[in-house]
């Protein structure tokens, strides 16, 4: 089968074709600027050089009939028309408590969705402005969607619940619910598959350490806690989101700055993390870690800061599952930051374990990074979500 899959934002839409018995990715592109001045779709076909298209995209339909245009084209498509495409995989990231694992979309998945715009206001809407538009286009094609908080589902009370009055729970559904699920769901399986045994049978820590980074705790096969709470801006130091902090600190910058919440809240999302922490240098772990080699105090003050925060989330799961047998780093800069690892590494003599530095110098590539004989196994695991999404449409369809 060929598999769309969709990951659609207010602004943009990322797609990859994928076909499900070899796995390959057949394309795989990025519309930008929808809606806006000089939208653009720049497309890959596999083993082709990047085509980029400019071309018009005052809404979602008109970018999602391009990317099918690009997909059927003569020179640079990779099938022959609409009908090669089997089923769309559609990423969505907030499935409230609704959804615990993927479902078909029909019109009730949708008005569900719907109902937890409120938990994500700036991606849920997004999410389902693609499906309209993959509906419109695609009407025959089946859809299935794939939610980010779906596999922490499984979290207990005591995980999800905050210290705040009960009743915000019951009338809000506010609580703690965690994302990137899609990633801890595959890189786990996968970790326990490497090592040539059966998730059900491991306690595993998954670090997904990415622009975004969220840390899980996957007990016998299970998300039994997670990093990143009722929206993505809890938990780890991010590339420019905060993470934890005490919450008196919004009343505290309102006062001093003369701010409003919408604008703290900009602040903690958008200015704050890595970037911010280290004086606006970068978000991009490479500019830091240089500026670190070129002596400067703050960009090593950062990092220190963000391989601590994890090193205390590892802590805190060990704490959580009573052990830990595996654990693995992914995402952008879990694969690749050879220096970031090391630094987090420091922190795992109780364990039993330690990062070999040379196993270390690895790049975006399944690695044991632990020492033969150690505890615990530390790897690095590539993620691949579309991968995990194609996966979840075929299952459904
Ligand atoms: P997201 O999907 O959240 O946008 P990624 O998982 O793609 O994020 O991670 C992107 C980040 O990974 C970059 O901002 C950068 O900090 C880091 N990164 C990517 N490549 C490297 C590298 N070779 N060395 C260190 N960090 C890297």
């Amino acid at each position: 089968m060929n598999i769309l899959v969709i990951n659609c934002g207010s602004s943009s839409l990322k797609y990859q074709l994928i076909n499900s018995d070899t796995e390959a990715v057949l394309a795989k592109g990025l519309c930008e600027r929808i809606g806006a001045e000089g939208s653009v779709l720049n497309h890959t076909p596999a083993g082709g050089d990047k085509v980029v298209i400019e071309s018009p995209m005052p809404n979602h339909t008109q970018a999602i009939q391009l990317v099918i245009d690009a997909l059927t084209n003569d020179a640079h498509g990779v099938v022959k028309s609409l009908d090669e495409i089997d089923a769309v995989g559609h990423r969505i990231v907030h499935g409230g408590e609704k959804f615990a694992s993927s479902v078909i979309i029909n019109e009730e998945v949708l008005a569900a969705i719907e109902e937890c715009n409120d938990l994500a206001p700036l991606h849920n809407p997004a999410n389902l402005i693609g499906i309209n538009a993959c509906k419109e286009i695609m009407p025959n094609v089946p859809m299935v969607a794939v939610f980010d908080t779906a596999f922490h589902q499984t979290m207990p009370e005591k995980a999800y619940l905050y210290g705040l009055p009960y009743k915000y729970y019951e009338n809000y559904k506010l609580r703690r619910y965690g994302f990137h699920g899609t990633s801890h769901d595959f890189v786990s399986a996968r970790a326990a598959e490497i090592l040539g045994k059966k998730r059900e049978d491991c306690k595993i820590i998954v670090c997904h350490l990415g622009n975004g980074a969220s840390i899980s705790a996957v007990d016998h096969g299970k998300c039994v806690d997670t990093s990143m709470g009722l929206t993505p801006l809890e938990g780890l130091i991010m590339g420019t989101r905060s993470g934890d902090m005490d919450p008196a600190i919004i009343e505290f910058l309102a006062n001093k700055e003369g701010l409003n919440i919408t604008e703290i809240t900009k602040i903690l999302n958008k200015e704050s993390g890595v970037y911010g922490l280290s004086g606006g240098i970068s978000s991009d772990f490479r500019d830091l870690s240089a500026a670190m080699d070129e002596g400067n105090a703050l960009a090593k003050a950062t990092l220190e800061t963000y391989a601590y925060r994890v090193a205390k989330y590892i802590g805190s799961y060990v704490a959580a599952m009573n052990g830990v047998d595996i654990i693995a780093f992914t995402a952008g800069i879990g694969e690749n930051d050879v220096r970031v690892r090391s630094m987090i590494g420091q922190y795992f003599n109780y364990l039993g374990c330690s990062i070999n530095p040379e196993k270390n110098d690895v790049h975006g590539k399944e690695t044991i990074i632990s020492n033969e004989g150690d505890k615990v196994t530390v790897m690095v695991v590539p993620t691949n979500e579309e991968l995990a999404i194609a996966r979840e449409t075929v299952r459904l369809v």
